[in-house]
């Protein structure tokens, strides 16, 4: 579809599109699309930009990413629907494995990701082949690889489940998650959570990349209650002062 640039939404309904079409491509599963929709709404309520709470969390996550022996990126359909260029773009920076890790995992929806990433100039793509399971984690969506996720010591997984952070963190891994949604099992669960649009964190830690690694920027102290509190606050406060005639979209 074609959707005017000056329609007040654009950005908003590019995702959007960029979702149907994955799942068009068999990339996005059924439930993606309701899970995108779970992501809209949030990311409606923290003003559709990157607040500080969630730059604060980069930085960290960065740092952590950058000091792991074994740092993993897990991909799933949106995910890859999204972002699969500047997942691709921040794992080599980081020096980071990308595992393909699918909740509804076929095998069809596994090659097809693996091309996308692939094509998007991914060298190479875990979790295509697997070869461990995460323990207490039933059926497919238990598969892993064990060079990559399984033995990883730090996980950046952007649009996770709760159960499989849950079980990460039974296997004593630091786990980063990306969630719009605070209030998500995921978001409590996860040592770091970034509240914000993968869209615009992704691009967001390829900047923070260079600056974590030349000092430039420290990463100090971090506290993820806190974080969630303050993402917690700015949906209150959004809640609390936006009426829909100011309604003004702040895209950052
Ligand atoms: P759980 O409580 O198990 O964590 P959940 O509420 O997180 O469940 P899921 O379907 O497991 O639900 O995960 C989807 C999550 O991804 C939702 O929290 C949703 O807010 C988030 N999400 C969806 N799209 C995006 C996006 N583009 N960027 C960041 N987060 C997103
Ligand atoms: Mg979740």
């Amino acid at each position: 579809m074609q959707i005017p640039k000056s329609h007040p939404r654009y950005i908003s309904l590019m995702l959007r599109e960029k979702i149907i079409e994955g799942w068009h491509e068999g990339i996005v599963a059924d439930a993606g699309l309701l899970a995108h929709g779970r992501g809209e709404a949030f990311d409606y309520l923290i003003g559709e930009c990157t607040n500080d709470f969630a730059e604060h969390a980069m930085k960290h996550a960065v740092h952590k990413m950058l000091h792991a022996k074994n740092p993993v990126i897990s991909v799933n359909g949106n995910v890859c629907a999204l972002c699969a260029s500047d997942i691709v773009r921040l794992a080599e920076q980081l020096n980071a494995k990308i595992e393909i890790n699918l909740f509804y995992r076929t095998e069809a929806r596994v090659k097809k990701i693996a091309r996308k990433l692939a094509e998007a100039g991914a060298k190479q793509i875990y979790g295509v082949e697997p070869d461990a399971k995460i323990p207490g984690i039933e059926h497919a969506r238990a598969n892993c690889s064990r060079a990559g996720m399984y033995t990883a010591d730090v996980v950046l997984v952007p649009l996770e489940d709760g159960d499989r952070v849950q079980a990460l963190k039974n296997m004593g891994k630091f786990v980063i998650a990306i969630d719009l949604n605070p209030l998500s099992r995921t978001a409590v669960f996860a040592d770091i959570t970034i509240v914000d649009n993968i869209v615009r964190a992704i691009p967001k830690m390829i900047e923070i990349v260079p600056l974590i690694k030349s000092r430039k920027l420290r990463a100090g102290k971090y506290n993820n209650e806190t974080t969630l509190k303050k993402a917690k606050r700015r949906i209150w406060k959004t809640l609390c002062t936006v009426s829909p005639k100011k309604f003004h979209v702040n895209y950052k």
